[in-house]
């Protein structure tokens, strides 16, 4: 249980959507700017164009979208993994809603949310569960297929609740970054330990755990308070997807210039400077300075 049980939805933030058909989307995509939690267990960045990108097959469009009228309260939230995902997100609009303008002196709009199944059309293309949670900057939203959470697993992690909110809290440090003009930088096709996509990605982790200090502070928090458990949740989820892990795990070698997310170590490191210092200024992988 991480959620207050009585803590009530404000507003309805997620819509669920997703198919099993084709869709087709009009035109070429061509270059996809998108940014996920992982990479599609190390592969190729150049695999990605496969997953997400323009299909034009003259597929039916089945999407259907709506809002998650069941989940209302914490305890659903407690209870349902899609409705953990959209009270993750409530909570993380709220802190940074507070902490982005004042660490930063960018004002916080939210993204969207999107559960989905099986695949869906995006702003960045087309998406497939395969791909993994990820951000689209196109089109400003946050999506996620809910069964991904599974897979941490296969990595040697353990899909708990609190190792799903910091996924979901770091997708939305994409988004943060989006608004702070800096996610542009991140480019999975030129990836390496120095790379500024995994200066990007280790920056996202540490967001993830600026929401974390503050998701139980304060009346109106959303978490009940915090446990070393749940620390070692994140920090387990966040080895599990580093990079190193991902490719001794599936059998290639640990090869730092392909990077593109960081290490196990590094993610670790990157969440828990987030957590133990709430402040964005230690989160300046990109070296910008200027934070409060
Ligand atoms: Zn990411």
């Amino acid at each position: 249980m991480t959620f207050r049980g009585d803590i009530e939805k404000s507003e309805n933030l997620a819509r669920s959507g997703g198919s099993g058909g084709r869709i087709a989307l009009g035109g070429g995509v061509g270059t996809v700017v998108l940014v996920g939690l992982y990479l599609l267990m190390g592969g190729n960045p150049s695999d990605l164009g496969q997953l997400i990108g323009g299909q034009t097959d003259g597929g039916q469009t089945q999407q259907s979208a709506g809002t998650l009228d069941h989940c209302k309260t914490g305890a659903d939230a407690n209870e349902n993994t899609d409705c953990r995902v959209e009270f993750t997100g409530l909570s993380v609009n709220q802190m940074w809603e507070e902490q982005l303008a004042q660490q930063s002196g960018v004002e916080y709009t939210k993204p969207g949310l999107t559960i989905f199944s099986n695949s869906i059309a995006t702003g960045c293309g087309q998406a497939s569960s395969a791909t993994g949670p990820f951000y689209c900057p196109s089109d400003q939203t946050a999506y996620f297929d809910v069964s991904f959470f599974d897979e941490l697993g296969k990595f040697g992690g353990e899909n708990t609740p609190f190792a799903q909110e910091y996924i979901v809290a770091h997708e939305f440090g994409h988004h943060v970054q989006n608004l702070e003009g800096t996610l542009g930088l991140s480019d999975y096709n030129n990836p390496g330990q120095d790379s500024n996509a995994v200066k990007i990605e280790l920056q996202a982790d540490c967001y993830g755990g600026v929401w974390a200090h503050y998701a139980d502070k304060g009346e109106k928090a959303f978490l009940e308070p915090i446990t070393d458990d749940q620390v070692k949740d994140a920090i387990n989820a966040a080895r599990a997807v580093g990079d190193d892990n991902i490719q001794k795990r599936s059998g290639t070698e640990i090869n730092p210039e392909s990077f593109t997310h960081g290490s196990s170590e590094q993610r670790q490191e990157a969440f828990l400077a987030g957590y133990k210092s709430g402040k964005m200024s230690s989160c300046d992988t990109l070296g910008r300075g200027g934070y409060k």
